[in-house]
């Protein structure tokens, strides 16, 4: 299991596997961050989970 922060705030999410991860911080991202998924344009959603994928593998398991 892993604890990642959300890539725009503090709040953490925790996740077996960077799938899982997104799932549980989707939740919190609709809520505090609804702008940033609205205003998301082609490709920044692959673009953001590239990113978020690194951070995830990079982060230590617990
Ligand atoms: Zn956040």
């Amino acid at each position: 299991m892993k604890t990642l922060k959300c890539d725009l705030c503090e709040v953490t999410a925790e996740g077996e596997t960077f799938e899982a991860w997104m799932k549980a911080l989707m939740p919190h991202y609709m809520q505090a961050h609804p702008d940033v998924m609205k205003n998301a344009k082609e490709g920044d959603e692959q673009k953001w989970m590239t990113e978020n994928k690194v951070r995830f593998d990079a982060a230590p398991l617990k």
